[in-house]
């Protein structure tokens, strides 16, 4: 950010983020009771909108909770608050939880969500990671059975995630029950026989936006590929990994747990899939997707 003021909009009011408070007993705080959306903006229209509204429809049955706006409502909002901060491209950050009531794990009766956004300039990975790619770290999945939900609750994830951190690595596979589900904070794919691999997606995962970009441009662009079940000995043979995310498009990972992916290098198989993503953007920004 620069100096201006990020305005942010919280329960039907917009207002500067110094400004924005949520009550204590509010259940996101008290439970973590609640679930999110990040929507990468482009050239200020959101990028795949419907796609985005759909996953936060299926967050929000999967805990219960009652959508408090239609679609049309919800691009209304977006379109404001894109409207009033800096930078043409954004990442917009949608979060609902069950409200402020009385701490009890039952759910509240009557009691209206609470409802935060923000949107900030989005920065795409420095063009040095594609010539270099980042670490990456394995873990074993211990994350609970709704891994579909996009819930607040990302404890697990942060904990997961700090294992990379600590060191010095970019991201944390995981592993569950010896097959590849995600990393902690992203969707991976993975290149073997020259081919994409993508783990299928169930409960074990969240539905990454991202994900059904890369597999369209796979199928659009007769890449070989295919979803289904990878094991580790798969993920630690590997020709090529890549992590993908809204915030980091597609990320090469050139080592895993102090190894070389392949030959450490970004593969030909990602600079390919790069070059698609950036042609794809283009005609997006263009309207023409
Ligand atoms: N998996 C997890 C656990 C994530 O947190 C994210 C988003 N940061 C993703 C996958 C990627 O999803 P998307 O492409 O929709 O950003």
């Amino acid at each position: 950010m620069t100096d201006q003021i990020q305005t942010v909009y919280l329960n039907g009011k917009f207002m500067p983020i110094e400004q924005a408070y949520v009550p204590v007993l509010d259940r996101g705080f008290i439970f973590g009771d609640g679930v999110y959306e990040v929507i990468p903006v482009y050239s200020r229209r959101p990028f795949r909108l419907p796609e985005h509204l759909r996953r936060l429809q299926h967050s929000l049955d999967g805990i219960r909770l009652k959508n408090p706006h239609t679609d049309e409502v919800w691009a209304d909002l977006f379109e404001q608050l894109i409207a009033r901060n800096e930078g043409e491209d954004q990442y917009l950050y949608l979060h609902i939880t069950r409200g402020v009531a009385k701490r009890d794990h039952a759910f509240p009766v009557n009691v209206p969500p609470t409802i935060f956004m923000m949107s900030s300039p989005l920065v795409t990975p420095p063009e040095a990671l594609r010539a270099t790619g980042v670490a990456a770290v394995s873990a074993l999945d211990n994350r609970w059975l709704r891994c579909d939900i996009k819930a607040i609750a990302l404890l697990p994830n942060v904990l997961l995630r700090q294992l990379a951190i600590d060191a010095g690595a970019a991201e944390t596979l995981l592993l569950r029950d010896g097959f590849l589900t995600e990393g902690a904070a992203s969707n991976i794919f993975v290149v073997a026989n020259n081919t994409l691999l993508a783990p299928p997606k169930t409960h074990l995962m969240l539905p990454g936006i991202t994900y059904d970009v890369i597999l369209e441009l796979a199928a659009a662009h007769g890449i070989p590929h295919q979803v289904r079940e990878i094991t580790e000995q798969e993920v630690r043979t590997a020709q090529e990994l890549w992590q993908t995310s809204s915030t980091r498009e597609v990320v090469p990972i050139t080592t895993l747990d102090g190894k070389p992916v392949g030959n450490g290098k970004p593969g030909p198989l990602f600079h390919k899939m790069y070059a698609l993503y950036q042609d794809y953007k283009r005609a997006v920004r263009a309207g023409g997707v």
